[in-house]
């Protein structure tokens, strides 16, 4: 048995569980990973990825050194492997960079850059981020790839109530009475929260409803499986909806009390009834029935969802209908109630907390809010923008139209995750700047101009914020990668140097000792996290936000008493089609997600031994359909759609109904983007990832 030299607590990289680890070291190389027992949110618990795919942290690969590219200024750009870079100090890089983008802003104005956050770095490397971004760069030009999963169910929970997080947490997950899981392959997601929702099944004979159009795991465990056609999914919840208004199953009390709009609401789903709900969805109306009468007659029951409800052109809707459901039977601000949207990477919800949004400081504080933003502005020391940003999919729009100039990527891949890649790809060729921080190169810096190596989560400390809000450390259990920096300390020296060229008199302030520092200042200008700090959370192993004081004990659940907009509103819904429905030309509906073994765009899984359990791009066919085009399993297969084509794998399976096939997101060589389109929910400008027109045929 090997010895470790050390063991370090971290927090697993990858989902939002936020899986508390402990990686064991030798001669500076992780070798094992486990979890202590004791700790919350996974208590010993670990999934495939936490405990076996850590091994990115010594990939070859990693970037060691500040790459500047050969062809340096030259457009339109291809994308280039690390053989079109050349390796280039800090000084000269960041040099470089600084005056680059101190050209572009004195050429073009705040509003000639688009910014993206990362949901995979701390909360303090956001949090400077966003400073750089605001208080430097004088624009709100700023997003991350919240925007791509969860954007939709942020907008709705907005709307209902006007908080957006989690409300209940992960502990309370196995107690549950009666919950709903919709739109989340949660067993593949978030396989550790899947064991407590199990757990609450199997020992506690919880009751489960799933509505979800794949035979996923979770549909083994369910009281009752409700399989819609895809993108029906407000026609369900509507008709849930009526029939517990039609029989009176309503919490009366806590409608009087806590909400607004019952009565229209109610008189809105007046004829949406479960028969109604039956030929558009295709799911029986007693079963419809039988799932309403289970849920409003719990004393307690919670709801969870994943992007199967929130990548949608209805996004908001989808959700909005759950958040209807939740204030009819009262099924809020209690433990073992909720509306809970799984987030998806490990500092989504963090990032998006850290001010990594468009028109949001931290913890949601609005921009164009003149008492906060003083606030920001007396701290800093400098005038800022107060006109909300634009979102990521807004800032393609914009660069098309040579709106924006420079594109600046800490941590993210767009050229995975956004949808229609082709017509992103042509945007990143004619960008004037590319300025990449990570720690590969990946599909995105390929057509950067510079690329600034970062630690990876191993190599730094700091904190991630998982789904439920509860704010964890991580520590450094290995040296940095060559001249690697962390995130903060690269943005900090960029920023004083673009002040510096830009002649600035003032500077926003960049000067830290350390992460701490970082969230101290973050903690003092957001009454949220005020109760906060890296010692308490040492103590503590981590406490959820809401924290407005030293001696407030956090907030694992949420709207005990009230809903940050006060009172919780009922939005009346209209079931609208899908933004692009199969036909004679493409007869498949396309859907996309994600597998156990896999990472969204493959950064790090592909490059570790998780890839050799699942190496190939696959698509999930019914059998039907297998025999209808003439495939076997492992044939490798076309799937075409209006905007490009890839090449898969076929894997036959019931999983998924026939008309459909699902393709898992993470490979570059058969990017499921490449297909999707990117008409986007109108109030969440989130895209359709869930719904696209595809025809397959033998390769
Ligand atoms: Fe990591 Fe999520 Fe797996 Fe936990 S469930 S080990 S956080 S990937």
């Amino acid at each position: 048995m090997i010895e470790a030299d050390r063991i370090v607590r971290s927090t697993c990289p990858y989902c939002g569980v936020g899986c508390q680890v402990n990686l064991h070291v030798r001669e500076d190389r992780i070798f094992k990973v486990d979890a202590p027992f004791d700790v919350a949110p996974n208590f010993g618990r670990l999934c495939v990825k936490g405990r076996f795919g850590v091994d990115f942290v010594h990939h070859p690969a990693r970037l060691s050194k500040p790459l500047i590219r050969k062809d340096f200024g030259r457009t339109p750009r291809q994308p280039v492997g690390v053989e079109g870079f050349r390796e280039a100090t800090w000084e000269e890089a960041l040099d470089l960079a600084a005056e680059r983008i101190a050209n572009i802003h004195r050429q073009h104005g705040p509003e000639a850059f688009g910014t993206f956050a990362s949901a995979k770095v701390t909360n303090e490397d956001n949090y400077v981020f966003q400073k750089f971004v605001r208080g430097v760069l004088g624009t709100n030009n700023i997003d991350h790839c919240a925007r791509l999963c969860h954007a939709a169910s942020v907008t709705a929970l907005t709307i209902a109530i006007g908080s957006s997080a989690m409300s209940n947490s992960i502990a309370e997950m196995k107690d549950l009475e009666v919950f709903i899981v919709t739109g989340s392959n949660t067993s593949e997601t978030h396989p550790v929260i899947s064991t407590f929702l199990r757990e609450a099944v199997v020992h506690n004979n919880a009751k489960l409803i799933v509505v979800d159009p794949r035979k996923i795991e979770m549909t083994q465990f369910a009281e009752v499986w409700l399989r819609q056609a895809i993108g029906t999914d407000v026609a369900i919840f509507q008709a849930m909806a009526q029939v517990i208004v039609a029989e009176e199953l309503y919490n009366q009390e806590f409608i009087d009390a806590r909400t607004e709009g019952f009565k229209e609401y109610a008189q809105s789903i007046l004829d949406c009834t479960p028969e109604w709900a039956e030929t558009v969805s295709g799911v029986p109306a007693d079963d419809i029935r039988k799932a309403a009468r289970l849920y409003a007659n719990a004393k307690a029951a919670a709801i969870y969802w994943g992007m199967g409800i929130s990548q949608s052109v209805h996004g908001t809707d989808n959700a909005l209908s759950l958040a209807n459901l939740a204030l009819l039977c009262g099924h809020l601000g209690r433990p073992g109630t909720g509306l809970n949207p799984l987030r998806g990477q490990n500092n989504v919800q963090g990032a998006s907390d850290s001010g990594g949004l468009p028109h949001v400081f931290t913890a949601y504080q609005p921009v164009n809010d003149d008492e906060v933003r003083t606030r920001f502005e007396n701290y800093w020391g400098v005038r800022l923008n107060p006109q909300p940003g634009l979102t990521v999919m807004e800032m393609v729009d914009a660069a098309a139209r040579q709106v924006i100039h420079c594109y600046y990527i800490m941590g993210e891949n767009p050229l995975m995750s956004e949808p229609d890649l082709k017509h992103s790809r042509h945007v990143m060729e004619n960008m004037e700047f590319v300025l990449a921080q990570d720690i590969f190169i990946n599909e995105s810096s390929e057509f950067a101009d510079i690329i600034l190596p970062a630690t990876s989560f191993a190599e730094k400390s700091g904190t991630f914020t998982n789904s439920d809000r509860r704010v964890q450390l991580i520590h450094p259990a290995v040296p940095a990668v060559g001249e690697a920096r962390d995130d903060w300390s690269i943005l900090c020296d960029l920023a004083k140097r673009v002040e510096g060229k830009l002649g600035r008199t003032t500077s926003a302030g960049f000067d830290y000792a350390d992460p701490a520092a970082i969230w101290q200042e973050m903690a003092a200008l957001t009454p949220a996290f005020q109760g906060i700090d890296h010692p308490r959370l040492e103590r503590e192993n981590g406490v959820h936000w809401p924290c407005p004081s030293p001696d407030h004990p956090g907030s694992p659940y949420l709207f005990e008493d009230t809903f940050p907009r006060g009172k919780g509103i009922f939005t009346p819904l209209v079931v609208t089609p899908g933004a692009e429905v199969p036909d004679l030309e493409y007869p498949y509906i396309l859907s996309t997600g994600r597998v156990l073994f896999h990472w969204h765009g493959g950064t790090m899984t592909r490059r570790s031994k998780l890839d050799d359990i699942y190496p190939e791009p696959t698509v999930e066919i019914h059998p039907q359909d297998a025999v209808a085009i003439g495939l076997n399993p492992g044939d490798w297969v076309k799937v075409r759609s209006r905007r490009g084509e890839i090449k898969v794998r076929t894997l036959i399976t019931e999983r998924s109904p026939a008309g459909m096939v699902f393709i898992p997101f993470h490979f570059a060589e058969a990017a499921a983007n490449e297909l999707t389109h990117d008409q986007r929910d109108p109030k969440a400008k989130i895209p359709d990832y869930k719904m696209c027109a595809v025809q397959l045929e033998p390769a």
